[in-house]
């Protein structure tokens, strides 16, 4: 599933260019005919992302509410729209095109609903509204896990399975540390660094965590290579050294997510 900075990038890339633009929407795959067809001809007047849920703003006809789950998948480009296929949920044409396949959820919405999923989410490091304050009243108070916290987009919204990992090793927390055993110090240090790392993401389209004396050339090795790119301490390097440490990175199933985690760096 992508993480926040993917959806913050795919709301900066639609205001880009389609914001202010009339578009021309449709459905071909016929789910979302209805929709398309009462935003066909509007102008995009806002594109937010919150966590994992991108909105597509078009004045008095509402918002497209749009969050792509594990299968869902936007391929965009400029220039002319290829022909198109059937298993395109929605399609917005102007200056260029962007193609939305398999999405959890692609619907209209109201005002009213969109603030409703707004207040079920926790706050988002990437939104400037938010800060971290919210989620440590609820960080706080926990027995649960800080890892399974950090994955729970009621606490914190848009933080997935690379940034969690990345972000305990980089302030030294073990993941199955309970919440309210986390100081305040500890987590305001974690979400400053998540707004910092995640909009490194959202700029570069990719994850990239270590510091500057641990990249490859800093250190003389290999660069990572990983079809989710970038270079990182724990994240999918199970049973590899650390690279501060040189202790074995574990791994252990959470809540049906891999967690990776360095016991050198974050004991227990
Ligand atoms: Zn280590």
């Amino acid at each position: 599933m992508p993480e926040g900075h993917t959806i913050h990038r795919l709301a900066a890339d639609h205001a880009e260019w389609f914001g202010g633009r009339a578009v021309r929407a449709s459905s071909p795959q016929g789910k979302f005919s209805d929709g398309a067809a009462l935003v066909d001809g509007q102008v995009l007047s806002s594109a937010e992302a919150h966590g994992k849920h991108l909105f597509l703003g078009f004045g008095g006809v509402g918002w497209i509410h749009i969050h792509l789950g594990l299968f869902g998948k936007y391929a965009v480009g400029a220039g002319t729209a290829p022909p198109p296929t059937e298993t395109i949920r929605l399609r917005l044409v102007a200056d260029g095109y962007a193609d939305l396949r398999g999405p959890t959820t692609c619907a209209l919405i109201t005002d009213p609903e969109k603030q409703a999923i707004h207040d079920r989410l926790g706050p988002d490091p990437l939104r400037p509204v938010d800060d971290g304050e919210k989620a440590w009243a609820r960080v706080s108070r926990s027995r649960t896990t800080i890892a399974a916290l950090l994955m729970d987009q009621k606490v914190i919204a848009g933080v997935g399975n690379v940034y969690r990992a990345e972000v305990l090793f980089r302030h030294g927390v073990d993941p199955y540390r309970p919440g309210r055993d986390v100081s305040r110090r500890e987590w305001d240090a974690m979400w400053a660094d998540l707004a910092v790392l995640m909009r490194e993401g959202v700029r570069l389209n990719r994850i990239d965590t270590v510091r500057d004396e641990h990249t490859p050339e800093a250190m003389g090795r290999p660069p990572r290579v990983d079809d989710h790119g970038g270079e990182v301490y724990v994240y999918r390097r199970a049973h590899l050294p650390c690279h501060v440490c040189g202790a074995e990175i574990r791994t252990e199933a959470l809540a049906a997510r891999n967690l990776f985690w360095c016991p050198g760096c974050q004991p227990a």
